[in-house]
């Protein structure tokens, strides 16, 4: 496959350190500011720590309405158990796909006392009319996410389709696209995109260069320039072992509403949403 005309870089975001749950340190990569530009995409938290001080407490019973959590786990081990009965654990490598639909409560805890916990959580939107739904969850271990190997990259393809790989889930209205790239140092990956779709690519390890020059250093998410007549991107290894999230999906372009863990269209939803929550109802 050769690009005929690759996007270029937009603008690199370091994020917000800050915590969530009971205290768990992590990095806000896609804030609240970045919903519009990357619609469907609502959040990406980077977290990642020796230091079990950083991530013990967890996240305790909250609830979710109106959308979808994606879980990676690179390394650690955390528990999952929500309103529907469901319960699982995601450890390295693995994925947890949770669609809230019209509630779940759920508590996300480490499942380990001391050691290395990295990974991230991305929220996905929900077309209005899917808002509702029923909750669905998978949890999909390591072994299960396809995988393919071409010119000192390897690819694991979580979401959406790659090379012709078809990843583990794909949804029909935002056609989200979830790769972790582990490239070899100056090895480079093309991926095919449409230029309506909005993407973004995090560095986890070493560093990256778009073809067009600007380079994405370390704990930096690039947002992918919407270059008119583009047909993908092409992104070149550093000198050093790379490895980076590419996620891009299709814009629902519907209104927003946030109120934390619900994300609604109107305000009128999310009192709804509250209400239904104290008194029970939500899930
Ligand atoms: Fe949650």
């Amino acid at each position: 496959m050769t690009l005929t005309q690759p996007r270029a870089g937009e603008r690199l975001v370091a994020g917000l350190a800050t915590s969530d749950g009971a205290g768990v340190k992590l990095t806000r990569v896609l804030t609240n500011t970045l919903q519009r530009r990357l619609d469907p995409f609502l959040m990406l938290d980077a977290f990642g720590s020796d230091q079990a001080d950083d991530y013990i407490a967890g996240f305790p019973d909250h609830p979710h309405r109106g959308f979808e959590t994606i879980s990676y786990m690179l390394e650690g081990r955390m528990r999952h158990r929500d309103s529907a009965g469901n319960e699982g654990l995601i450890e390295g490598g693995g994925v947890q796909w949770m669609t809230a639909g019209r509630g779940v409560i759920h508590s996300e805890l480490p499942e380990q006392q001391q050691g290395r916990m990295e990974g991230f959580q991305l929220w996905l939107n929900l077309p209005a009319k899917d808002k509702l739904r029923d909750p669905w969850y998978r949890d999909i271990a390591s072994a299960e996410i396809p995988e393919f190997e071409q010119d000192g990259v390897k690819v694991r393809v979580i979401a959406g389709e790659s090379h012709g790989v078809k990843g583990a889930v794909q949804r029909e209205h935002t056609e989200p696209l979830y790769l972790d790239l582990h490239l070899a140092p100056g090895a480079s990956f093309e991926q095919l995109l449409p230029e309506t779709h909005n993407a973004f690519v995090y560095v986890y390890r070493g560093a990256l260069r778009f073809e067009t020059g600007c380079t994405v250093p370390p704990q930096r998410m690039a947002i992918l320039a919407n270059t008119p007549g583009s047909d993908g991107v092409r992104l070149v290894a550093g000198d050093e072992p790379t490895r980076a999230i590419l996620i891009a999906g299709k814009p629902l372009n519907e209104p927003i509403a946030q109120y934390g863990p619900f994300v609604m269209n109107t305000q009128a939803e999310l009192m709804q949403a509250v209400r239904d929550f104290q008194t029970g109802k939500l899930a």
